[in-house]
């Protein structure tokens, strides 16, 4: 920042292209700065991307969080587009899994736990042993097992109660924070990856985000010496 108030835009290459490098280059070149964004693929977005219609398959996210910084952040930039909260048909279709069957209620071991929303978790304990000790075993297991979907993880009881425990509370909000963005993940990537080649394309002549699209192509600027490794994809 220092160099930016001199006048000197400072350099800065960001190493992929997913939503972080996206979101990494967009910010920087607000903030002045030249930007080289290098992704492998030969699509943006990384695990943010989308298989095209008629049926979308994500392959990793596919909600938005109202309270968390994603949606601020692409909020401030009006890069959201249309999004919802989860159908009232949808709502009434969630099962969950016990003792090998599907079942309408969560697991009662899980209503204490829940009920103690105030409570912080810390850091330093794993969520599976923090819920434990104060709920028994099967609290723990039924809240480890449920998080799987939430974390992405296979084993969410070994992670950072701190971590784990603000993210039970989410699933089970009284309002849920849960937006789907109409049209998949490939509209919102599409808008953010246009939105760098924006900044790219205006301002001072030495700021801006370059995108690299296809290997060894880079945009705004065609035929830019910069490498890209290429993967197919
Ligand atoms: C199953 C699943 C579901 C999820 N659901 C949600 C959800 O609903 N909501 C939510 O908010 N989050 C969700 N997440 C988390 C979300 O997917 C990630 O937080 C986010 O996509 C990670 O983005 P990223 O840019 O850090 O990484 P990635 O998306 O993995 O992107 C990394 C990019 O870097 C590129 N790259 C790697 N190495 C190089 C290199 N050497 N040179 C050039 N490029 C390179 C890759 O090709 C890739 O494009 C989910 C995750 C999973 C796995």
């Amino acid at each position: 920042m220092q160099r930016i108030r001199n006048g000197a835009s400072p350099r800065v290459t960001v190493v992929g292209g997913g939503f972080a490098g996206l979101v990494a280059a967009v910010t920087c070149a607000e903030a002045g700065a030249r930007v080289r964004l290098l992704e492998a693929h030969r699509t943006l977005g990384g695990r943010a991307r989308a298989t095209t219609g008629p049926y979308v398959a994500h392959d990793g996210p596919h909600v938005l969080y109202r309270d968390g910084p994603w949606w601020r952040w692409l909020a401030d930039r009006d890069l959201i587009g249309a999004a919802g909260g989860v159908p009232a048909a949808g709502l009434a279709g969630f099962r969950f899994r016990r003792g090998g069957r599907l079942r309408r209620t969560p697991p009662a071991a899980l209503l204490p736990v829940l009920a103690a929303r105030r409570r912080r978790a810390p850091v330093d304990a794993d969520f599976r042993t923090w819920i434990r000790d104060r709920h028994g075993d099967p609290a723990a297991d039924a809240a480890a097992n449920l998080m799987g979907v939430a974390t992405f993880d296979a084993d969410p009881g070994r992670l950072s109660a701190a971590f784990v425990w603000p993210r039970l509370l989410r699933v089970f909000a009284p309002n849920p924070p849960a937006q789907y963005v109409t049209g998949g993940w490939n509209g919102l990537v599409d808008r953010l990856a246009a939105h760098a080649r924006t900044l790219g394309g205006t301002g001072r002549p030495s700021t801006g985000a370059t995108a690299c699209t296809s290997p060894g192509t880079w945009s705004p600027r065609p035929g830019c010496s910069a490498r890209c490794r290429s993967t197919a994809r």
